[in-house]
């Protein structure tokens, strides 16, 4: 019978909705999770996609070179993706057992980009799990490495979804999409569209960013190699993924992704972009982006404030988008410039809504190249959402 209330949850959520004068109380857990503190944790900020000198093609990049970066710009947390191709599979002898692999301060999830022929993807996990086993799934069907990947109790996410080495496994497999690859901010178009896409289809699947970076800065001038100029445009942090954690623990960094309360900048100094909604208009936000419940069909107020470092006297363009569709564009300026919308969500059916903000680029002088390619992209929100299967 939870089977059937779960395909008819539409209908399900309609019939109980007239009157209802509490949103969150009277619904069943199965129908939408009740919606977590929204003050009871932390932002933390990181990079979701490095590769160290555990990936061939990396130069430069001894773990340590990236520890110690990440923890010279600020980062919270940190996962070190190596080819798993490159070691066959055998990620826990390699970039896990590197002496270098541990911080006092950085958070170290564990993961290895997942390169396959169908694609790659990052598999994110607070502990250490048996990555060889997916690696030796990955010719296999959907049905069979989506078991494997529950068994192994790991977040999994599409990397650069689109073009080369493209995702083509089942999105159904997935907690996350990497919706912002490197620096580049142009090439990003269809991983966005894609996003949209399965968002429209009714899968609750985080946006995250990654660098996707694989070469440092040479200590000589002699280590130089044609990809070393790479470690001024794009590195470590760019983009930067913030996630609003219970905690400041690497399986709070887990959570908080495939929960979706999770937001995308250009780089670790640039403004993050929180987005929330007031459902009942008493002034106060209920809930967060990432977060899902049952549309009254009373209006709704949206609340988006930048906050960190951003640039004054400047104005920033906040762009809303409604189910993969532009619904408005304000301006914000000031030193928390926020920006209101109100909206009513339909009643029957699914609806979701996120931001995307341009402006001026944040400087970030230890990757002084990164501003001019990363354009005037500040940052991404991931959706608020309404009558979202929290089952499909
Ligand atoms: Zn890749
Ligand atoms: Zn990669």
């Amino acid at each position: 019978m939870g089977a059937l209330c779960t395909v008819l949850l539409t209908s399900c959520i309609s019939s109980s909705a007239p009157g209802q004068a509490s949103l969150n109380n009277t619904l069943a857990p199965t129908e939408v999770p009740r919606i977590a503190s929204l003050t009871d944790g932390v932002w933390l900020k990181g990079d979701l996609h490095v590769h160290s000198r555990h990936s061939k093609e990396s130069t430069n990049n001894p773990v340590e070179k990236i520890i110690a970066f990440s923890k010279s710009v600020g980062m919270d947390y940190l996962c070190i993706t190596d080819h798993d191709n490159h070691v066959n599979g055998d990620v826990a002898h390699h970039t896990w057992a590197d002496p270098e692999f541990k911080s006092d301060s950085v958070l170290l999830l564990y993961g290895a980009e997942w390169t396959t022929t169908r694609g790659h993807g990052n598999p994110f996990s607070a502990k250490p799990y048996d990555h060889q086993r997916l690696y030796d799934v990955r010719d296999q069907r959907d049905v069979v490495i989506g078991e494997v990947k529950k068994e192994l109790g790991i977040h999994l996410s599409a990397n650069h979804p689109s073009g080369k080495d493209h995702f083509g496994y089942s999105y159904d497999m997935l907690e996350s999409i990497e919706v912002w690859n490197s620096v580049l901010w142009s090439k990003n178009a269809n991983a966005i569209m894609i996003w949209d896409d399965m968002l429209s289809s009714g899968r609750k699947l985080t946006g995250r960013g990654g660098s996707d970076a694989h070469h440092g800065t040479p200590d000589t001038p002699d280590k130089a190699t044609e990809n070393s100029r790479q470690a001024k445009a794009n590195y470590v942090g760019t983009p930067t993924t913030w996630v609003y954690a219970k905690d400041r623990t690497s399986q709070a960094v887990v959570d908080a992704l495939t929960n979706g309360r999770v937001c995308i900048s250009a780089n670790p100094y640039a403004p993050r972009v929180e987005f929330y909604a007031d459902i009942d208009q008493d002034g106060n936000a209920d809930m967060m982006m990432g977060d899902n419940t049952k549309s009254t069909g009373k209006p709704v107020k949206f609340h988006i404030q930048l906050t960190g470092n951003t640039v004054s006297e400047v104005s920033y363009t906040v762009n809303v988008v409604k189910n993969g569709n532009k619904f408005g564009t304000f301006q914000a300026t000031g030193k928390t410039p926020t920006v209101e919308f109100t909206d009513t969500p339909e009643t029957l059916g699914r609806t979701y809504y996120r931001i995307v903000v341009e402006g001026p680029p944040t400087a970030y002088p230890q990757v002084p190249e990164s501003m001019t390619l990363s354009e005037n992209m500040v940052g991404l929100s991931n959706p608020i959402y309404f009558n979202f299967d929290p089952n499909f």
